[in-house]
């Protein structure tokens, strides 16, 4: 039995009043559901340290444990600072800063070597949804990014298709169960069905309170990765509540 997730992504948004927000979602991490929040690394020790019981991750680590790469944070660091999960390969990283599938590939593996988990993203652009090639996207994504001893408590998976992130659209029940279904076979062909039964998927892409209970009820969707609807306590907990 897979537990749920629902995963906050706050992308570049919040400061310290941010963290009364996190406190306010005390105790909603529990039994069948883990609730995680991404948070900007600024918040990760104070976030952290509220123990709310919330998993807490980064949004992006380095490839190396530690150097000379002025701005950017390792796993290890990361992990010190009381984060858990670390989401690589969102699209927004692939598009502002080139990473390709052979990077978050690198970045999964520095992430499990500090002992973090993961949440990687894959999703298919505007162009590519409409000329057909979805689920061709998709599977080299998986094939480029996806490591080897990937597991169930290693890893997440997260399909967010591009056009849908920010903009209120969200792709049919009909186009996420398809997906979602295709990775779960690509995932079974490649590390066999019990370990990519264990996998969770989750679907992020304009996910709010008012959609979210029809898209957790596709078969293959496992929880959600959400980022504007999680900046808030008061929006957050519904989705999270549309999954118990
Ligand atoms: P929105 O929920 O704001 O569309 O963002 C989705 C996302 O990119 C989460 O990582």
């Amino acid at each position: 039995m897979r537990r749920k997730m629902a995963a906050g992504n706050w992308k570049m948004n919040g400061t310290q009043v941010s963290l009364a927000e996190l406190a306010a979602m005390q105790g909603m991490s529990k039994g069948t559901v883990e609730v995680l929040i991404c948070p900007p690394a600024t918040l990760i020790y104070a976030g952290a340290g509220l123990k709310t019981g919330i998993a807490i991750g980064a949004q992006d680590c380095h490839v190396a444990e530690g150097g000379a790469h002025t701005g950017d944070i390792s796993a290890p660091m990361l992990a010190d600072a009381g984060a858990t999960y670390v989401i690589t390969g969102h699209s927004e990283r692939r598009q502002d800063h080139g990473e390709t599938d052979a990077d978050v590939l690198a970045k999964t593996e520095a992430a499990w070597a500090a002992g973090l988990k993961v949440i990687l993203c894959i999703g298919e652009s505007l162009e590519q949804r409409e000329d057909g090639s979805t689920l061709d996207v998709l599977a080299a994504q998986l094939k480029g990014s996806v490591p080897e001893g990937s597991t169930g408590a290693n890893l997440v998976i997260a399909y967010e298709p591009i056009w849908a992130i920010g903009t209120g659209k969200v792709p049919s029940t009909q186009q996420i169960t398809e997906v979602h279904r295709f990775l779960r076979t690509e995932l079974a062909s490649r590390f066999g069905d019990e370990v990519a039964g264990a996998m969770r998927l989750l679907y992020g892409g304009s996910v709010k309170a008012s959609n979210a209970a029809e898209i957790f009820a596709v078969a293959d969707v496992d929880g959600a990765l959400v980022g504007g609807a999680s900046l808030k306590a008061a929006d957050f907990m519904p989705i999270v509540s549309a999954l118990n």
